[in-house]
């Protein structure tokens, strides 16, 4: 019996798993052929500490010595530029405070950036304090910390969920395995994995991306959903807002932009 069964080879699954792992014996399940295969895979890797909700701040703030000193590090420099597009003084305004950023001009802008369309644009800000994450590095530390104390499977979708009077039992198509406490790290599937174990969902439904991988070959990252009606497309950022970059023209909606599990 482990002490940890991880549900998820994502970011949140394989870096609880390796924390976890000081504490005692871990075996990590990933459904697909990889770690990392859907979100965590299609990260603009990112290191922007002052990106997000204040809690997500915070924990931006706390992983920082760890992104930069541990294994040797995997952050190195990219820098962060946001523009404010005509009609949105104000959003500009507050994220310049927001995120801390110096106000560029329009002509500031196009020096650093020259693609940029000056008529589409208010200003800008940038700040030098954003990095790239060396994503892969980051999951593959995290996953040699697991097998220190425990096993990390992929190929391993679990399907099933007991409750024992000692901990839990989990089912995928090539193992069974037990432990005492079961952690539910399946990113957009965990409402799924919780009603495997009994525990009522919050509402968080998958949506499948279209083109993250080219939106991120594009520098941005959003991904392309369906609407909830199933008719029509738009795109969103990491963070779930709409977003303003454009869809590709002549592109219709795919079946794999749809609700799966809705
Ligand atoms: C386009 C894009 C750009 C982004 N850019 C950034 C960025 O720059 N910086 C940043 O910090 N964050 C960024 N993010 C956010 C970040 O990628 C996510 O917050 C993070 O990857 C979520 O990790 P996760 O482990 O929770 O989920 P996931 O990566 O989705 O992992 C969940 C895993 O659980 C597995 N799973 C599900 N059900 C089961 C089951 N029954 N059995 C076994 N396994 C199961 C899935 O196969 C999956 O691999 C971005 C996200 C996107 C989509």
């Amino acid at each position: 019996m482990y002490d940890f069964v991880v549900i998820g080879g994502g970011i949140a699954g394989i870096s609880a798993g390796a924390r976890l792992s000081q504490l005692g014996t871990v075996c990590a399940l990933e459904a697909e052929d990889a770690l990392a295969y859907h979100a965590s895979g299609r990260s603009a890797a990112m290191y922007e500490a002052t990106y997000g909700a204040p809690s997500v701040i915070a924990l931006n703030l706390a992983s920082r010595e760890y992104h930069e000193t541990a294994n040797g590090g995997v952050l190195s420099p990219r820098g962060l530029m946001i523009v404010g597009g005509q009609g949105q003084d104000q959003e500009l305004a507050h994220d310049l405070v927001t995120m801390k950023m110096d106000p560029l001009s329009t002509d500031e802008a196009l020096d650093l950036f020259p693609i940029l369309n000056p008529d589409a644009m208010i200003g800008a800000g940038y700040h030098a304090d954003g990095w790239d994450i060396d994503t892969d590095l980051l999951l593959q530390n995290f996953a040699r910390d697991i097998r220190v104390n425990g096993q990390v499977h992929t190929r391993a979708k679990v399907t099933d969920i007991t409750r024992l009077s000692h901990g839990w039992e989990v089912t995928t198509p090539k193992m069974t395995v037990q432990c005492k406490t079961l952690v539910n790290a399946a990113g957009p599937w965990v409402d799924q994995v919780a009603a495997m174990a009994g525990i009522q969902p919050i509402g968080i439904q998958p949506l499948s991306p279209v083109h993250g991988t080219n939106c991120r070959a594009r520098g941005h990252g959003c991904v392309e959903v369906a609407n909830g009606d199933g008719g029509g497309r738009k795109l969103v950022c990491e963070a779930g807002r709409r977003c303003a970059h454009r869809l590709p023209r002549g592109r219709r909606p795919d079946g794999a932009a749809r609700r799966l599990g809705g």
